[in-house]
């Protein structure tokens, strides 16, 4: 059983390759993201504290999302996790190795998915997803065969998010160098870093990424 992180600033890909992984390899994908989104529709006083948090671009606390990973953890099947969007900080970081330490797990890999920041902007400014089942696309670079439905379920409900415009972009690219980008050398101290280019069309990201995971499995 294989656990991987992808790890990425906002825009590179996780989410694309995530959905890949689930429908090709049966695996978990955890979405911190979708998780706080979900969150934040609930009504709670904790849904009502991070979507402020999430609209300006900033990281939402350690705690609340430790906290909503360990429970998905517990709750287990054993099918392999893929972490994306998660570990954000040092602190998620070491939390995550304790949590899987705890639950007789490993990770397999760390994929870091590399993109230029000037791509990025194009790849937030154009994205849209699906709200009945989570398929991602792009204006450019993948967008619906049919105008406004969604190709994998027929909905005409796509969305765009709150916090995919050019200011709280700037926010997000500054938390991913300021809080994030330090997991790339954290992760390769530990011998679990790989480094794939994001920049490559969708379907040879997703060969490189299959590549290293059965490269996993064969030692
Ligand atoms: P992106 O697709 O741009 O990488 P996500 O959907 O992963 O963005 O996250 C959206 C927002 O949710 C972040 O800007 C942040 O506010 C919050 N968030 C998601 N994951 C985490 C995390 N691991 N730690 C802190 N905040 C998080
Ligand atoms: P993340 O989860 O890292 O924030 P997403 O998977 O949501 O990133 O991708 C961001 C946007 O870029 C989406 O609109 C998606 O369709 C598009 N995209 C993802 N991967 C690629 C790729 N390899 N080439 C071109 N566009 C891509
Ligand atoms: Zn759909």
């Amino acid at each position: 059983m294989k656990n991987i992180i992808l790890l990425g600033p906002p825009g590179a890909g996780k989410g694309t390759q995530a959905r890949k992984l689930v429908d090709e390899r049966g695996m978990v994908q955890l979405s911190t993201g979708d998780m706080l989104r979900e969150a934040r529709t609930s009504g709670t006083e904790m849904g009502r504290k991070v979507a402020a948090v999430m609209d300006g671009g900033e990281l939402v606390t350690d705690e609340i999302v430790i906290g909503l990973i360990e429970e998905k953890i517990r709750a287990s099947h054993g099918a392999g996790f893929i972490f994306d969007g998660f570990p954000r900080t040092l602190a998620q970081a070491d939390a995550l190795g304790a949590m899987l330490h705890r639950s007789g797990q490993d990770l397999s890999a760390v994929i870091e998915m590399r993109v230029d920041d000037e791509v990025l902007v194009r790849r937030i400014s154009g994205r849209f997803t699906c709200g009945n089942c989570g398929e991602v696309y792009h204006d450019e670079t993948k967008p619906t065969k049919k105008p406004d439905v969604c190709d994998v379920c027929g909905s005409t409900d796509l969305r765009r998010r709150a916090d995919d415009n050019a200011e709280s972009l700037k926010v997000r690219l500054m938390e991913y160098y300021k809080k994030t980008s330090p997991l790339i050398g954290y992760y390769y101290a530990l011998g679990d870093l790989f480094t794939i280019d994001g920049l490559a069309p969708i379907e040879v990201v997703s060969r490189e990424l299959t590549d290293i995971l059965d490269q996993q499995s064969a030692t």
